[in-house]
């Protein structure tokens, strides 16, 4: 059919109509683990966009409620942490050893293994790989390596397209938009953004596509069969490595990691060197950890294992590429190394209230929520005072609900108190902020128990001024607090008087001090408020 021109100027696409409001306000960062802004600047921005805090909220609580079931039904499920932090803490002390082994014996199966010191020299390599088998497109499944390299966007400037397959990644990529979760990417969006996505964005998504999920995967699905059927190469990263036999292996509930590994004829694996396991045995404590804590799984619908090549079966190359990218530099801290163990579940991003309410892209960084502000900054490390990663470590109210759903057993609290603690030490030598002078100031009185006292009955004037049991707006310097946030009022008691008061005579040796709390808590909740 020919189209007749009726003298209206063609729309460029920034001024097309989009469908389902699923317009993204994140631009592709240069580096991906340090987009530019700071946390404060970011969670701004972020807070304002009610319908992604709503998205959030839902998919967040879904998540959480399904990972308590099947956490519930394991009798050990304490002591398969403990088994996880005990091979994740053989993993750091003995690591050169280890990746040698794991060299050694993905080399001894027909795999090619390269290194590389950063990200940069891993997409040199990657994309070298593909030059030389002279095509310009390639699949992928979904992998933070990857992510943290920005290997797309170098890839789209070295003239090879990367088409993301699992349906998350997938919906980010289409969108132009960045991940905000490191196990669901696009949780940010709901069914009708993708929807709109799909129909703005999807050369081949049929005209009448509903919201209905059976209907949107229907139509991933089969734009994405045509990718896989052609691909001559696929990118991917790894959950695991074995040590001890060269295997590697992909997790995955979709299938389109299984068609990428078995497909194409040539593969190649980014993977951070922390990856490691050196057992092959202990493949069967992070099987069963790792579903249940990312998607409230069983077991994951496809664990693709494979070493090496074999003739005749599945692709015919195989280019695994170790990277350190600030690794080895974490490993020489002994408290903030323990962030290498993380298996990328996200069980602490569900959990906590500050990723809850601010969403991944506020940390501005490829990892977001509790891991990420403990694992950015020592990757970049960028504890100084003028690198806006410096403030991920004060993300948090430091409430402790990361490390106790942590399937490795992080001790995320204490690491973002040590990261805390070396960007204060860093900021020493500079010119003190607002905050140091706060800090200066309150520090006698928080310091001296009557100072205290006496501070602690004079904010019980703030009832005189809330409305609601919240003050809405204060004078400057506190409306830097209450611009963005309501301020509760006092308590008609303090804590210090309830306690003296309901126990008089001290705690009996019987009871705890959290048995004790739990027990009198309605007195402090809600009557005295
Ligand atoms: S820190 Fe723990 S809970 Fe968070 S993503 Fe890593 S393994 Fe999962």
């Amino acid at each position: 059919m020919t189209q007749t021109f009726l003298g209206m100027p063609a729309a460029s696409p920034e001024e097309q109509p989009h469908t389902g409001g699923w317009r993204t306000n994140v631009e592709v960062p240069q580096d991906t683990l340090r987009w530019g802004h700071t946390f404060p600047e970011g969670a701004h921005k972020t807070l304002a966009n009610t319908q992604m805090r709503r998205n959030l909220g839902h998919a967040t609580r879904t998540i959480r409620n399904k990972r308590q079931l099947r956490v519930d039904e394991m009798p050990d499920w304490e002591d398969l942490r403990e088994a996880a932090e005990a091979v994740k803490f053989e993993v750091a002390s003995r690591l050169p050893e280890l990746l040698e082994q794991f060299e050694a014996n993905v080399t001894a199966n027909g795999g090619i293994v390269h290194w590389a010191r950063d990200a940069a020299e891993a997409n040199r390599i990657v994309a070298d790989i593909i030059k030389s088998k002279g095509v310009d497109d390639v699949v992928k499944v979904k992998s933070m390596a990857t992510q943290e390299t920005n290997l797309n966007e170098y890839l789209a400037d070295e003239g090879i397209t990367a088409h993301e397959t699992d349906l998350a990644e997938m919906i980010v990529q289409l969108a132009d938009d960045m991940p905000s979760h490191i196990v669901v990417p696009a949780i940010h969006r709901n069914r009708s953004e993708v929807r709109g996505i799909f129909l703005d964005r999807m050369g081949d998504a049929p005209e009448d596509l509903s919201d209905k999920p059976e209907e949107l995967a229907g139509a991933a699905r089969a734009h994405l069969r045509k990718k896989f059927l052609h691909a001559k190469v696929a990118v991917s990263g790894t959950n695991m490595g074995i040590a001890e036999t060269g295997t590697v292996s992909i997790f995955e509930s979709e299938g389109n990691g299984r068609m990428c590994l078995t497909l194409p004829d040539t593969l190649i694996t980014l993977m951070g060197i922390e990856k490691l396991v050196p057992r092959y045995q202990d493949a069967e404590i992070f099987t069963q950890l790792l579903p249940r804590s990312a998607t409230g799984e069983r077991m994951n619908p496809y664990t693709s294992m494979w070493t090496g090549v074999t003739p005749g079966d599945g692709p015919q190359e195989f280019h695994l590429i170790l990277m350190d990218n600030g690794r080895t530099k974490v490993l020489t801290d002994p408290i903030g190394r323990q962030a290498l163990a993380c298996i990328r579940c996200g069980s602490c991003m569900n959990i906590c209230p500050v990723y809850q309410h601010t969403g991944g892209h506020a940390y501005g960084s490829v990892y977001p929520g509790p891991i990420g502000s403990i694992l950015t900054p020592q990757l970049t490390q960028g504890l100084d005072d003028d690198d806006p990663v410096h403030t991920l470590p004060f993300a948090s109210s430091l409430c402790g609900a990361c490390a106790e759903v942590c399937p490795v057993k992080i001790d995320i609290p204490t690491i973002l108190i040590h990261l805390r603690a070396r960007s204060v030490d860093v900021k020493r030598r500079l010119v003190p902020d607002m905050w140091d002078v706060a800090m200066n100031v309150t520090a006698p009185v928080m310091s001296n128990g009557k100072a205290w006292l006496a501070a602690t009955e004079g904010v019980k004037a703030t009832r005189l001024i809330g409305k609601d049991g919240r003050i809405g707006a204060l004078p400057f310097p506190a409306s830097l607090w209450t611009r963005s946030r309501d301020l509760p009022i006092a308590p008609k008691e303090s804590l210090r008087h309830w306690w003296k008061r309901t126990h008089p005579e001290g705690i009996t040796p019987s009871r705890t001090a959290t048995d004790a709390v739990d027990a009198a808590q309605p007195d402090v909740t809600e009557e005295n408020r």
